[in-house]
């Protein structure tokens, strides 16, 4: 009798948090689901691993403290001599390392089934007669369901026929805190962003104990030597010299195509994430969790993985987040026409700055956020 090997009932590409959480979904309802990355495990990925209140929330389990690198109650945004700072009551966010937390989400998704196969990259995938087939650096694979979870630049996505997903660039490195006493104090359950670098983008120093994540991201689709930037922006720290790694944060807000016969992306490889703030993690697991949801309720009532059932994912994504994070879009192309606009607004009233915060706390929608600037707004650039 052929096993989970040879014959899944669902594919999952990438082992990131869209993939494990889909994988873990899918295997605890019963499904043989068969888990593949291109990497080793565990592994780093270029992130701040910053995780929002409403990211945990949707996690679906308790973090284990050992993964919690920080909690932070403080946000901090600094531009040259301007400083705003909100401390909350509680925190609202904690801090992780990728690959301590990408580990436990395998982990858990093993825990309930999946197989899970790293170090083999998916090469290719076609689809024809109500199957998928999966090339992979080992073998060839068949399933009636494959799920791309393979960031950005996704090769499910491309099998469905779309381009790369519009993308922020990034550079980022884990940096040790300089004489550990001083530098982590300064930061210890603070997020920090700095602004007024480039045109539309943010710095950000992000603690994780003896250590921070400091990256920089450019929203604004101008090239930006980041490169040329990334020194300039350590030693103004007083941080020690560190080689960044690139990589791409999705613009989301935008359409796309992100089902097809018997293909569903989720997370980064269906673009999305926060095209203001780039975070990523909670709309990876938010959208795993419909996917898995969909594809639970057609085998429930025995519909086939076509592409005609299949939109009901999309339609459950677009009614979650989708229309908000088109709200999110729709600032950010606001923020890069008029950068000191945006700007001013966060810098120049505590109000604002504020409001903002509770979008990322998961209190206000973007759409929430828009309305209640527009009718401040003369009063905001006063
Ligand atoms: C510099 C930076 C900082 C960020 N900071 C934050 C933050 O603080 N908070 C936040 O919420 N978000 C942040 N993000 C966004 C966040 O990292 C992503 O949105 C999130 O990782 C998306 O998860 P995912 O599972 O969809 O994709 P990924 O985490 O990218 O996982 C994709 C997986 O697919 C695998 N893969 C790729 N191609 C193949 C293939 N051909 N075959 C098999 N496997 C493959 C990869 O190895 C990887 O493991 C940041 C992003 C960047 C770039």
């Amino acid at each position: 009798m052929p096993g989970v090997l040879e014959e899944p009932d669902v594919i999952v590409v990438g082992a990131g948090p869209a993939g494990s959480t889909a994988a873990r979904d899918l295997a605890a309802a019963g499904l043989a689901v068969l888990l593949l990355d291109k990497d080793p495990f565990p592994r780093d990925k270029p992130c701040a691993g910053g995780l929002t209140r409403r990211a945990l929330a949707n996690l679906g389990f308790e973090l284990p403290a050992e993964v919690v690198r920080e909690r932070c109650r403080a946000f901090r945004a600094v531009w040259g001599d301007k400083v705003q700072e909100v401390v909350l009551p509680e925190p609202y966010a904690v801090t992780v390392d990728r690959c301590d937390f990408d580990r436990v989400l395998v982990e858990k998704a093993q825990a309930e089934g999946a197989i899970f196969c790293p170090g083999e990259a998916v090469l290719g995938v076609e689809t024809g007669q109500g199957r998928v087939t999966v090339r992979t650096t080992r073998r060839r694979l068949c399933a009636p369901l494959v799920i791309g979870a393979d960031g950005v630049p996704s090769r499910v996505a491309a099998a469905l026929g779309e381009r790369r997903v519009p993308a922020a660039p990034c550079l980022s490195a884990e940096v040790p805190l300089p004489g550990s006493e001083g530098g982590a104090r300064r930061l210890h359950g603070t997020l920090e962003t700095h602004w007024g670098m480039f045109r539309w983008g943010y710095a950000w120093v992000f603690p994780k104990g003896n250590h921070a994540s400091v990256g920089l991201g450019s929203w604004d689709g101008a090239k930006v030597n980041l490169k040329a930037l990334w020194g300039e922006f350590l030693a103004s720290l007083g941080y020690p010299p560190a080689v960044p790694r690139g990589h791409l944060v999705p613009l989301g807000g935008g359409r796309r195509r992100r089902s097809g016969d018997g293909i569903l992306l989720v997370g980064d490889a269906a673009g999305f994430a926060d095209p203001v703030t780039g975070e990523g993690i909670f709309y990876a697991v938010l959208s795993a969790h419909l996917a898995a949801e969909t594809v639970l309720t057609l085998k429930r009532r025995g519909l086939p993985y076509t592409s005609h059932y299949l939109r009901g994912y999309e339609e459950a994504c677009a009614k979650a987040f989708g229309r908000d994070l088109a709200w999110a879009l729709a600032l950010n192309r606001l923020a890069r026409r008029c950068p000191r606009l945006w700007q001013k607004a966060l810098f120049g009233s505590p109000v604002c700055f504020r409001q903002g915060l509770e979008v990322a706390c998961g209190r206000k929608t973007y759409r929430e956020l828009a309305f209640w600037a527009l009718r401040r707004l003369p009063h905001l650039l006063s």
